[in-house]
Formats: structure tokens, sequence, C-alpha cells
């Protein structure tokens, strides 16, 4: 048993109950809400977040990892509320995403980790909230110079801290694999290591081989097609299902990456948001959770997917 950083203080790992491993609740750009607050409707999106997160709730949802970073435009004291409101407990994060900030490129990752740590002991932009796990992300064509310092920063944020780690990657050009050899050169324990968005891809080999160095894998693009060519929430289904019969119930988690519509700017976009998932935050709990059940999944396996893997994960 431990106990970790969520927006409302510590809590027990015993406590996190059903888990969704890579959420967030709204995500825009660093610096937008002070700048131009009029591209943020941030009272529409502490509402719809506390309606339907209310509603996930109610049909068992404990906990989500809320991997947004200050590139997202990351935003604790909106997930703090939200939090209060529906009694969902929400990790927050430290770290970066793909826009990494432009000075970082002049320090060593050495710097960046002190960033990172203080966020983690100390708490984040003076609201006392402390972050619960440390995001990275590179993509497409590989881990840029840039990347690089983030996830070296990570890494050693990771080891001084014991919090653990999770990426955002591109599975189809295997850079999960590129993320594990940077993060084992700064001797980070793999037991701390979430390799994101893994179901972009259905190749089994890289999977597999990725779990043999030791990581977990997340499964957190549901519903999925979002980005062409990429796997259906079916398709993906069946690879969760495939991964199970490898006898990896084990080390697998699954998520959304979801954040609410009203997070994106007018109308029509909200709408396409809507009908790309109207399920939100519930989405595996209405149809992946009950499909792979059809599939022959125990409840069991369910259970230890759902709720024991990231309580583990956030023990080491
Ligand atoms: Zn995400």
């Amino acid at each position: 048993m431990s106990t970790i950083n969520s927006v409302l203080g510590p809590v027990d790992t015993a406590d996190l109950g059903f888990t969704l491993s890579h959420e967030h609740l709204a995500t825009n750009a660093a610096g937008i809400l002070r700048t131009f607050p009029e591209l943020i409707d941030r009272p529409g999106i502490i509402d719809e977040a506390n309606t339907t997160l209310k509603e996930a709730y109610d049909e068992g949802l404990r906990t989500i990892i809320d991997v947004s970073t200050i590139d997202l435009g990351r935003d604790v004291e909106m997930m703090r509320e939200v939090s209060q409101a529906t009694g969902v407990k929400i990790i927050a994060a430290t770290g970066n995403h793909l826009a990494v900030p432009r000075p970082f490129i002049d320090f060593a990752p050495e710097v960046i980790a002190n960033l990172y740590v203080r966020e983690i002991e100390q708490g984040i932009e003076g609201t006392g909230i402390k972050a619960g796990i440390i995001k990275v992300a590179s993509d497409a064509g590989g881990v840029t110079e840039a990347q690089e310092i983030v996830l070296r920063a990570a890494g050693q944020a990771c080891v001084r801290t014991g919090i653990p780690i999770s990426t955002h990657t591109w599975s189809p050009d295997r850079v999960g694999e590129q993320q594990v050899r940077i993060l084992k050169e700064e001797g980070v324990d793999m037991n701390l290591v979430y390799i994101g968005h893994s179901n972009d891809d259905t190749d089994m080999g890289y999977l597999l081989g990725l779990l043999d160095q030791g990581v977990w894998l997340g499964l957190d693009r549901f519903p999925g097609g979002r980005r062409a060519g990429t796997p259906l929430w079916e398709q993906r289904t069946e690879l969760t299902k495939n991964l199970i019969d490898a006898g990896r119930a084990d080390r697998i988690m699954l998520s959304h990456d979801h954040s609410v519509p009203k997070a994106r700017y007018g109308a029509a976009v909200q709408e396409e948001r809507f009908k790309y998932n109207p399920d939100g935050y519930n989405f595996i709990t209405r149809n992946v959770l009950p499909r792979l059940k059809e599939l022959g999944v125990s409840d069991s396996d369910i259970n230890q997917i759902m709720v024991e893997n990231p309580r583990r994960f956030f023990e080491g």
C-alpha cells in the first residue's frame, strides 16, 4: 500500500478503484487561458465535465489520470473544482507534451528535471496541487532533440521521486522503443513506465517486444480512428483481447484520451467531437468491456486491467 498525489491531496493507492489511465478534462495551449480567455468557455467546460464525470461515477468510474501539461494548457484549479463536484479522483501531471517550451533546448535535462520535481514535491503554480505522474511525448518520425531533453528530464525526475512516467507515442513508427531506450539510459525502473497510445497500431510483435522490456502498455485511444488509418474501437477491443490471450492482462490499461467537446471552440467542432464519442468517459464501460466479455474475457481479468493494474503501476 502506498500514497499518491491527487488534485485533492494524497490518496491511498488501494482507493483508486476503477481508473482511466490517460484522459483530459480539456486541452488547448500554454498561456491561452490568461492571454486569450475569450477562446475558452471555462464555465461551460467545467459544467460539461461535471455532468459527464458524475454520470461516469454512477457507472463505476473512480479515478482519471489527466495527463495535460503546460503546453496543453493544463488547468489544475479546474481539475480540483471538478474532482470536488463529482467525487472522481483526478491525478494531475507534470512534464511536457509535444510543444516543448522554447527555452528548454538551452538547458541540460538536470535543470528541467528540477522543475518537474518541484511540481511533484511542492506543487503546481502556487496552488499546492502536486503532480502524481510525469508526462512525456514523442510522435511520428521519432524523438526530436527538444523532446529528448524532456524524456531524459522525466527519467531523472522519476528516479528521484518514484513518480511514474506516462508517454504519448506514435506506435506505427514504433516510437515506444526509442522512449524505452532513452529512459533506460537514465536508469528508470520499467515498472514505472507506461507507453501510451499503444493501440494506434495492431502490431503484436512491437507490443510484446515492449512488454518484454518490462513496461506497461496504454491502450488508451478509444473509440479510435481519429487519426487517419488508425484502428477503430472494434479492432482496438480485439487487440486488447489478443494481449489478454497472450497472458498480458497484468500489464495493460485502458482509456479514451477524451476531453469534453466544450473544450473545443465553435458549435460545429463540438458537435463533431460529440458524434465521435457520445459516451465520453463512459465509452469503455458501455462498449469495450461488454464486448470483451462477449469475447470470453473474465470479470477478474477486467478487474485486473481497470482496477489492479493502475494501483500496481503507482505502487511501482
Ligand atoms: Zn492525451
